[in-house]
């Protein structure tokens, strides 16, 4: 596929769907390209009565023909959603490289072949899924049998972000649904154009009205707010920054709403001496600079054992000097832009901060200059660091831009204290070709993922979530059951 990203873009016009409808409405917000600064589309922001209006018909689909359906059903309508998405592959990755400035074999290879498989792996684990059943013999002899019924939780807000949009969204919608709730999501105001399509596609796909809602906007004072302060709400599944993870904890606790929340993050990759050398630096490159870095699981802290560490610092820095940043459809683009402006201030002051904390910048640090429209984009240097304290802002905040900080360690528990010595607790890696030690340091990393000797592999059956600020709950496989149901126990003396 080729698309003309560098030409100014044809202005869209995207709007709400609630209850079956695409909606109007009088603000309008612009959706800016990321790549050179140009307006992409002009967004219908949904106000507080449109957000009721959605929560309301939601509710009334649970009423209707959704709620009666039983879940092989509703698992044919999942993959139904699914089979749009894969008819209308191009569109949506059109939709996400526009929205992300992200590489077109990405979105292609993870974001939208993601979401068609978050969409018939959940059609499949809820059709399979099979609740408890106990027998209990009592001391007088006599028996109980007990047994489990799962039910729908409601109605769900799904509140998303905008580094992997329709990922998040499908992560959340496809087991949300398959357990028989509905749903009004809050797509990032960022990331509006997948959204849109991933609610065309639940249109065409034939699923009721009132199931699946979409409602655009911002967090305070906008759609978001609005949603998750809703008093019809069920339950919230968020997916963001941990500060906004704590605002929305707060608008939902007079409710005593279900919560799940994945938070942010400050991972740690660990290469130790025993490594395969080329494997680890490969591994730490892709871990550190994805997406921009702008993934929850990238690694922005690297900690190598000592005898390797020069050795590793140089190979980091020759293999990320050659990594290409640019258009997305350039042949071996490995980075595009950042997702705003906005961000890339955010970015580039932490490359400030760092510098007035010690830090010494081994590659990049700035800005790329490409004499063209893209200097009017969202672009940074992939960049690296040494030198920094443990205790340093930089060590301790999440940055989310191309960034990782590279220190030398000596010993396996030092390097286990200092993997946990931050409030997060998202994700780790470990690199080592003793297996023995892999297994017995993984489950001491206060974190809710470990991979060992790769990163980002994922089966969609696993636990995922994290502790401390980045998150409350696991989804995934059954976990994502458990969250999106309510589980009865039903007792009977036979
Ligand atoms: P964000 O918190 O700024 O925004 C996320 C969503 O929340 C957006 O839709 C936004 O409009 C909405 N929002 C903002 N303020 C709100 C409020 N007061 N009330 C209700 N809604 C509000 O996060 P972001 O910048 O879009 O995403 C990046 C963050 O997400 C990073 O911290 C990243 O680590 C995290 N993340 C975590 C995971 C995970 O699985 N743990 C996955 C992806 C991203």
């Amino acid at each position: 596929m080729t698309t003309p990203f560098h030409l100014p873009p044809a202005l869209r016009t995207l709007r709400n769907y609630v209850d079956g409808e695409f909606v109007s409405t009088d603000r309008r917000f612009d959706n800016i390209s990321p790549l050179h600064g140009e307006v992409l589309a002009q967004v219908h922001e949904a106000d507080a009565l449109l957000v009721d209006r959605a929560v309301r018909a939601a509710r009334q689909a649970l009423e209707g023909p959704w709620g009666r359906m039983g879940v092989d059903e509703r698992s044919a309508l999942l993959n139904r959603v699914a089979d749009v998405i894969e008819r209308r592959f191009d569109e949506f990755v059109a939709a996400e490289v526009a929205d992300t400035g992200r590489p077109v074999a990405q979105a292609r290879g993870l974001d939208v072949h993601r979401g068609v498989v978050n969409l018939r792996t959940f059609a499949d684990i809820g059709r399979l899924a099979h609740g408890d059943c106990f027998e209990t013999r009592l001391a007088d002899g006599k028996c109980l049998l007990n047994y489990t019924v799962r039910k729908p939780v409601g109605v769900v807000a799904s509140i998303c972000p905008w580094n992997l949009p329709l990922l998040s969204m499908t992560w959340k919608a496809a087991p949300a649904l398959i357990c028989g709730n509905t749903m009004v999501v809050k797509p990032s105001e960022e990331t509006p154009s997948s959204a849109t399509l991933l609610a065309e596609a639940f249109h065409e796909a034939g699923v009721p009205p009132g199931v699946f809602n979409l409602v655009h906007g911002f967090g305070a004072n906008s759609a978001g707010e609005a949603l998750s302060r809703h008093p019809d709400v069920d339950a919230v599944t968020f997916t963001g920054e941990s500060r906004t993870g704590s605002t929305i904890m707060k608008a939902v606790a007079d409710g005593v709403k279900e919560i799940s929340f994945e938070l942010g993050g400050k991972n740690a990759a660990v290469v130790f001496a025993d490594a395969d050398f080329d494997a680890a630096v490969d591994g730490v490159v892709r871990s550190s600079f994805s997406n921009s870095g702008q993934v929850c699981l990238c690694s922005e802290r690297v900690y190598v054992e000592r005898p390797i560490f020069e050795r590793f610092v140089a190979a980091m820095k020759l293999r990320t000097e050659a990594l290409k940043v640019g258009w997305p459809d350039e042949q071996g683009v490995f980075m595009g832009s950042l997702i705003s402006r906005g961000h890339r201030d955010k970015v580039l002051s932490y490359f400030d901060l760092a510098v007035r904390e010690g830090a010494s910048v081994v590659t990049g640090g700035g800005v790329p200059k490409f004499g063209d429209q893209r200097d009017n984009g969202a672009f940074v240097q992939p960049t690296i660091w040494t030198g920094l304290a443990d205790d340093a802002r930089c060590m301790q905040e999440e940055v989310f831009g191309p960034v990782c900080h590279i220190a030398p360690f000596d010993s396996e528990e030092e390097v286990i204290d200092r993997v946990n010595g931050t409030p997060y607790g998202l994700a780790g890696c470990i690199w080592t070709s003793n297996l023995s030690r892999a297994h017995r340091v993984s489950p001491r990393f206060q974190v809710g993922i470990v991979w060992i000797n790769t990163w980002f592999s994922r089966d969609l059956r696993t636990p995922f979530g994290g502790s401390g600020l980045s998150g409350i709950g696991r989804e995934g496989g059954r976990h994502s059951l458990d969250f999106y149901s309510e589980t009865t126990n039903v007792c009977i003396a036979v």
